[in-house]
């Protein structure tokens, strides 16, 4: 067995209370070769003594009976006091049921006197405080030090606990996080970040007392629940945020919550806790979710994706990445001409078939992966544009599309003019599609880029123009060479005449930027006559065409203008 006094090698200090001189005289005597003795004669100098210095003492010996106040009040002052609550007590007592009555109020033993057994006396002390000292260790381990909650190793612990003996009841996990905490500790600094750690806490330990879950914290700003299945989630989040409102008024705190409901047990709670936390980290920076559930249909699109990621190589390696492309069509003319081409990839999977880039687009664009995607459809439209004009002797710029994660690459440019190189491509040949919501990010770095990308003769195209935030003002300084109208304009443009409205709003900007107009989407007649008495000078829609393979895209050769 371990020996705390060694290991350490502190003496512990006792706390004598007794009103007579000869008690305090036998029992310091008996004590003070191991321990620092101190006295009090009643409770209330007991209490003078003990406050403030609660920390140092690892044990109070109390008689029950003294005037001013007993050991009855002072025992009882003590285990309802937050400070005083960890010293243990050992009443000193003569009557048998004052002994039960003491143990009942929270004493941790009793002393009978009159005392004739020192060695029982020391015994009993010194066993005592150990029983504390590991109570606390444990409490140390199993606890995270600023929220008082425990780690979650314990929690995962408590779990498999709960389990074993209770394994019937159907329960939840619940997975909470702050948005953008980092942010925080920035903004407001770390204590600041803290006092929001230890908030949220301690509103959700009232929450884990009153329904009778456990909970812990982890990586900074994750809380995890396990509860009774079927609570009333947005409650708790109402809750949760009316106390941080509270606490740190001047600021807006979010959070998201992620619910794995029902758990199944066949699964380890490992696995429960990733499965909120996927559900949680899905709504990250949606503004219009704070909760969101982990159902099958999450599951499945889950498992789908993991896949898709799994894939991604496999694909590009055997090629089932297919690029198809798509006629621009000039319209101003006597006749449509074809004009340019845009690339679109698809994914001709071998089990699931056909994929849209709807489906992995966004997935890649949020795990970086679409870096690769891209860099496979560049190489691949480079080759295809030279094949061209060897087999038919047509030079067809097509344009890619460039995601705001290419930006970002120190060698974008450098890539771009190997890859003219490599396939005897000048610049005008390999157009650039940048979407809108890319300029908002870093419009520095990104006017620098694109500068020098223009510098260099590319084209630059603004995708899905008018479907984010793009200001006019930005508009003036970044330097792009045609705008692509996002489709919803000409979706709705019959429909309600604010969508005309900016369809010629639109084009009004750009006769003034000096730049063409794309419109995407353009699906019938009606609308391209719309968008040509208007002075939109190209179209683009499923009207002329659909995205098309290479080989079956040599059709529209001949709509080409002399
Ligand atoms: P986007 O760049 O705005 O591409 C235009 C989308 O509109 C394409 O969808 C195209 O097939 C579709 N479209 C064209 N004409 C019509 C029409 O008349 N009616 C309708 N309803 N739709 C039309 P797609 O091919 O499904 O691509 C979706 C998005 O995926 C693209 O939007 C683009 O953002 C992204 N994407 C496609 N290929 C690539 C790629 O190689 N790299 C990157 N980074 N993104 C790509
Ligand atoms: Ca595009
Ligand atoms: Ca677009």
């Amino acid at each position: 067995m371990h020996n705390y006094r060694e290991n350490i090698g502190l003496r512990r200090h006792i706390l004598i209370v007794d009103d007579e001189m000869i008690n305090r005289e036998i029992l310091g005597n008996l004590l003070s070769a191991e321990y620092e003795v101190h006295f009090a004669e009643n409770g209330e100098e007991a209490l003078k003594i003990l406050r403030g210095r609660e920390h140092i003492y690892s044990l109070i010996l109390l008689d029950l009976l003294m005037p001013v106040m007993d050991g009855f009040t002072l025992i009882d002052i003590i285990k309802n006091d937050e400070k005083l609550r960890a010293i243990p007590v050992i009443v000193m007592t003569s009557e048998t049921d004052a002994e039960v009555k003491s143990i009942k109020l929270g004493a941790a033993d009793f002393i009978t006197k009159p005392y004739d057994m020192p060695e029982v006396i020391l015994a009993r002390c010194e066993r005592i405080i150990e029983l504390q000292e590991d109570k606390s260790l444990i409490h140390a381990a199993e606890r995270d030090h600023l929220t008082g909650l425990y780690i979650k190793d314990f929690f995962t612990e408590y779990i498999r606990q709960i389990e074993k003996y209770n394994p019937d009841h159907s329960r939840d996990l619940m997975v909470l996080n702050i948005e953008h905490f980092h942010l925080i500790n920035e903004l407001y600094g770390r204590s600041e970040g803290d006092n929001v750690l230890i908030c949220i806490a301690d509103i959700l330990s009232g929450i884990f007392k009153s329904i009778d879950a456990i909970g812990c914290r982890t990586e900074a700003d994750y809380f995890y629940m396990y509860a009774e299945n079927g609570l009333d989630y947005e409650g708790i989040l109402k809750q949760i945020l009316a106390g941080l409102s509270a606490t740190c008024p001047s600021y807006h705190v979010r959070l998201r919550i992620g619910v794995y409901p029902d758990v199944d047990k066949t699964l380890l709670a490992e696995n429960w806790i990733d499965r909120a936390k996927t559900a949680c980290d899905r709504i990250r920076g949606d503004y219009s979710r704070h909760i969101a559930i982990y159902d099958n249909e999450f599951y499945e699109k889950s498992k789908y994706q993991e896949r898709l990621i799994n894939d991604i190589d496999d694909a590009i390696a055997s090629k089932d990445l297919l690029v198809f492309y798509q006629p621009k069509y000039y319209i101003q003319g006597e006749k449509p001409t074809l004009k340019s081409a845009e690339a679109l990839i698809r994914w001709k999977h071998p089990e699931l078939g056909m994929i849209s880039p709807g489906d992995f687009i966004p997935l890649f664009e949020s795990n970086g992966l679409i870096q690769k995607l891209d860099r496979y459809v560049w190489n691949e439209v480079a080759q295809q544009i030279d094949r061209w004009k060897k087999d038919y002797g047509v030079s067809i710029p097509v344009s890619v599309n460039v995601s705001r994660m290419d930006i970002y690459s120190p060698r974008l440019r450098e890539e771009f003019l190997e890859l003219l190189e490599a396939n005897n491509l000048s610049a005008k040949e390999l157009m650039l599609e940048i979407t809108e919501s890319a300029y908002a990010d870093n419009a520095e770095q990104l006017v620098n880029v694109i500068e020098n990308l223009r510098n260099d003769g590319f084209i630059i195209e603004m995708d899905d123009f008018g479907s984010g935030y793009s200001s006019l003002n930005m508009l003036t300084t970044i330097p792009i060479d045609a705008l692509k109208m996002d489709m919803k304009f000409i979706r709705n443009m019959q429909k309600d005449e604010k969508s005309m409205k900016l369809v010629e709003l639109v084009l009004d900007i750009a006769k003034f930027l000096h730049i063409p107009v794309i419109a995407e989407g353009v699906e019938t007649e009606e609308q391209m006559m719309l968008l040509k008495e208007r002075d939109c000078d190209i179209v683009q829609g499923y009207y002329f065409s659909r995205p098309v393979p290479a080989d079956e895209f040599t059709k529209f050769f001949s709509d080409m203008s002399a």
